[in-house]
């Protein structure tokens, strides 16, 4: 409807909805308020509008007494639109796709972060091929926002207090995603002196002491955004909070001060309620991209509790044993994220099993695999990635684009003639060769050349050639430049005369990151040579509108990280979506989808220490792969010119990855798994307990104050078996008895268990069972008694031992406390 207003305006405005209001001429709105077509048009469009954010959609008609009320949604950045640009790269796309799904499936959720005046920077390259970054400035005014006020129309100003007695304050402007409103905070406004309106002016911009700032008033004032946007709207309060990511964390002790100063609740207890309705997401498997703040900087911060300090009421000890890690000097995010929330995930089932290590000094005893650390693969948003095409496709399929989220509706590809997805693959790539054109062109009149110069550029890449596609942002572990390993061989497969391929590379650098600019350097010379040029391009300024053609047109998407350093990685779905094949090493969540026949692994050497052996190895797979597997596939043709069996590939990949690859999946997943359980667990510590208000959360308090006292105490002070065979059969029972010095704890307050398995080498027990073991009275000098009686679940050589583990009804299980004592 934009476009049909004035289609070349539409293109001049990069399909921006607002600039294309404020630019189009009076004359032309008053010649379309007189014409019946568009009129019909738009009230047709608003129509659908209207039913989509009122209709009941999954959640109003799932069982409603298990469901949260509200979630709030923490984000540093947000990847929406592109005329919205709030994000840098994957973490920011991913929560503006779980915006959108959660719109479509109708949670009742709120996001909150920040309005940075220049987004993430704008890439350019120099004649030299050296990144370039400019910072346009947004004016919020001329987009998509509104200005939240209250009902006198004053603008909500949130409020935080700053060392010295200066005060930050922030606007909040709201985007609506669908039904989801989206509260950004903006700093630069005139009530604030000079430096504290630069907080939000830049994504991932300034020192550590402008972050700090930046995290601040992304947890402590998202909070005051939303308390005071749900009065405004009159919305229920959220019961659920949702850390996307570290950054936010600040959002918890907000969130404490609320109950310590407003409900004269003690911090323990305000604590465990906050914990109980919290959960927290990890976006990394290393330890060096997790935010660390010197413990100094925080404590200045926070150090006043006194009436005018930032979290008045809160002691600055007690927030910063949140963030402790082994060096104390450093204040970790991530640590104060798992403190304080009582559920954690990572974002896929490889990255559960690294963060579960990774984190496992905080539940010392437990063996990794225990931490309770979960997983949700990530998904992306089918609406904002599928090219048009499938879209069409998908709905005469299934009827509509909500019935695409049942995996058995894409078994009806099946029906689809082979020519046809031919045909949409083919125009999507034709498609894409225009668009690199013109932007190849723009790139090389920016660094420089003139137009006599470029003659070339009308017939570079071919639209019928394999096209493979490489963009991400560029640290140094997605390894942009291993492709060049041996130039040579690459040469030799982009000039192929009847089997060539054709790469298309774009990705931005971390402006500080100089060893990642040099890696689009060595790119951009490679691919700057009249021999290849008409075959690899590096395309600047990678971002949702390029990413689009990218995972639209190309037949091939390629990913080689370091494995286990991709967490999940969301390109490559958003790339199956639209049919291409993915051709990536199996780490992030093509180590958990890859199933032999939807493209391709690479071979990883992980566990290698040589790291350049290692990227010799890796690339030389990848060129096998390319030579031996890709290209032939390809290019395999049949009397029509259609490659049977890749297409076939094409039509096995929609069906078996379309469905799991979708944010719908990924929303559902999270609302059952996470949000669901979190809203049960916080409805019941915070229910009271005989007329004292929050009194379950103070049993728990207590409990947790008792339990910790008492730990180091408890002790098993005897294990006793019977019937345990010399060479133990199968099925054989087994009787464990074991006294426990309880040290104060009742019987109940703990449970003990046996674990039973195969011993190893080293005398560890392989993938044991645990079985709990019943009270059965006291034993000698104050000790009690535990037994249980149970079939052994394995022949050969058995060990087995005996743990304690508190256990209290609300906790979410036996090991979140991260206490446990072994026999
Ligand atoms: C999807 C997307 C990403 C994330 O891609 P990864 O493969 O996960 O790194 C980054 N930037 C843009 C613009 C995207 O659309």
């Amino acid at each position: 409807m934009f476009a049909s207003i004035d289609p070349r305006l539409w293109l001049q405005t990069g399909q921006d909805p607002v600039a294309l209001l404020g630019a189009v001429t009076p004359a032309r709105l008053d010649e379309l308020a007189t014409d019946e077509g568009f009129l019909n048009g738009l009230d047709q469009l608003a129509a659908d509008l209207a039913d989509y954010v009122n209709r009941p959609m999954w959640f109003q008609e799932a069982d409603a007494s298990s469901l949260p009320t509200g979630i709030a949604y923490f984000s540093m950045e947000f990847g929406v639109a592109e005329v919205l640009p709030n994000y840098s790269g994957g973490l920011g796309i991913l929560a503006g796709d779980h915006l959108k799904s959660a719109s479509d499936l109708g949670l009742p959720l709120t996001a909150v972060g920040l309005c940075y005046r220049s987004g993430y920077f704008r890439q350019s390259l120099t004649t030299d091929g050296w990144q370039h970054e400019n910072y346009p400035s947004l004016d919020p005014q001329g987009l998509p926002l509104r200005l939240l006020a209250d009902d006198a129309g004053a603008p909500v100003l949130v409020e935080l207090a700053m060392p010295d007695a200066k005060v930050l304050r922030a606007r909040v402007w709201v985007a609506q995603v669908g039904r989801i409103p989206l509260l950004l905070l903006d700093s630069d406004i005139p009530e604030n002196e000079h430096d504290l309106r630069n907080v939000t002016d830049r994504l991932y911009g300034g020192d550590q002491e402008h972050r700090i700032k930046q995290e601040l008033l992304a947890g402590i004032g998202g909070v005051r955004a939303i308390r005071a946007f749900t009065a405004i709207e009159g919305r229920p309060a959220p019961d659920v909070f949702h850390m996307n990511e570290g950054h936010a964390g600040f959002l918890g002790v907000e969130r404490i001060r609320e109950y310590v100063c407003e409900q004269q609740v003690d911090f323990d207890t305000a604590l465990t309620l906050v914990r109980s309705a919290t959960v927290f997401t990890t976006h990394t498997p290393v330890p060096a991209g997790i935010d660390r703040f010197p413990v100094e900087m925080v404590k200045r911060y926070f150090g006043d509790d006194g009436p005018t300090g930032l979290l008045p009421g809160v002691p600055v000890d007690r927030v910063l044993a949140f963030g402790t890690e082994d060096d104390p000097s450093k204040f970790n995010m991530a640590h104060m994220g798992l403190r304080l929330a009582q559920r954690a995930n990572g974002v896929s089932l490889l990255h559960g099993r690294v963060s579960r290590t990774m984190f496992d000094e905080l539940w010392p005893g437990f063996d990794p695999s225990e931490v309770p650390i979960g997983s949700i693969t990530n998904g992306v948003h089918g609406p904002t990635w599928a090219a048009p095409q499938w879209l069409q496709l998908g709905r005469e399929l299934a009827g509509s684009t909500e019935a695409l989220r049942e995996p058995s509706v894409w078994q009806r590809l099946q029906q689809v003639d082979t020519g046809h997805i031919w045909w949409i693959r083919s125009q999507l790539r034709a498609a894409l060769v225009e668009d690199v054109r013109a932007r190849l062109r723009r790139s090389w009149l920016e660094r420089g050349a003139s137009e006599a110069e470029l003659g070339w550029i009308a017939t570079a890449f071919d639209p019928n050639a394999l096209t493979i596609g490489f963009a991400r942002r560029v640290p140094t572990y997605k390894r942009l430049t291993l492709m060049l390993r041996d130039q040579a061989r690459l040469e030799a497969l982009l000039l192929d005369e009847d089997k060539p391929l054709q790469l298309i590379v774009a990705g931005k650098s971390h402006p500080a990151d100089d060893a990642g600019k040099a890696l689009i350097q060595q790119i951009v010379k490679f691919a700057d040579r009249p021999e290849v040029r008409h075959r690899i391009a590096f395309l600047p300024d990678y971002d949702m509108s390029m990413a689009r053609q990218l995972y639209w047109g190309c037949d091939v998407w390629l990913n080689n990280p370091l494995r286990p350093l991709e967490a999940c990685g969301t390109s490559g779905m958003k790339s199956a979506l639209n049919g291409g094949l993915n051709l990536s090493i199996r780490d992030g969540w093509w180590d958990e989808w890859y199933d032999g026949e939807n493209g391709w692994e690479i071979p990883t050497a992980d566990g290698l220490a040589d790291e350049g052996r290692r990227d010799d190895l890796e690339a030389a797979a990848l060129y096998d792969l390319l030579e031996d597997a890709v290209t032939p596939r390809f290019y395999d043709r049949d009397d029509n010119g259609v490659p049977n069996r890749w297409v076939e590939m094409v039509r096995h990949t929609l069906q078996q990855l379309g469905p799991k690859v979708l944010a719908s999946r990924m929303v559902r997943d999270y609302t059952e798994k996470y949000y669901a359980p979190a809203a049960q667990s916080f409805a019941r510590t915070s229910a009271p307990v005989d007329g004292v208000p929050f009194g379950a959360a103070r049993d728990l308090a207590a409990y947790r104050l008792r339990v910790s006292e008492a730990w180091p105490k408890i002790q098993i002070t005897d294990v006793d078996s019977t019937g345990l065979p010399d060479t133990p059969l199968l099925g054989s029972e087994l009787t464990l008895t074991a006294a426990v010095q309880l040290a104060g704890l009742k019987p109940d307050e703990v449970v003990v268990q046996a674990v039973l398995g195969r011993v190893d080498a080293t005398d560890a027990l392989q993938d044991p069972e645990t079985v709990v073991m019943t009270h059965g009275g006291s034993g000698d000098a104050g000790t009690d008694i535990f037994t249980t009686t149970t079939p052994l679940p394995l022949a050969g050589l058995l060990g087995y031992t005996v743990r304690v583990l508190p256990h209290h009804r609300l906790l979410a299980g036996d090991n979140e406390l991260g206490l446990v004592t072994l026999a």
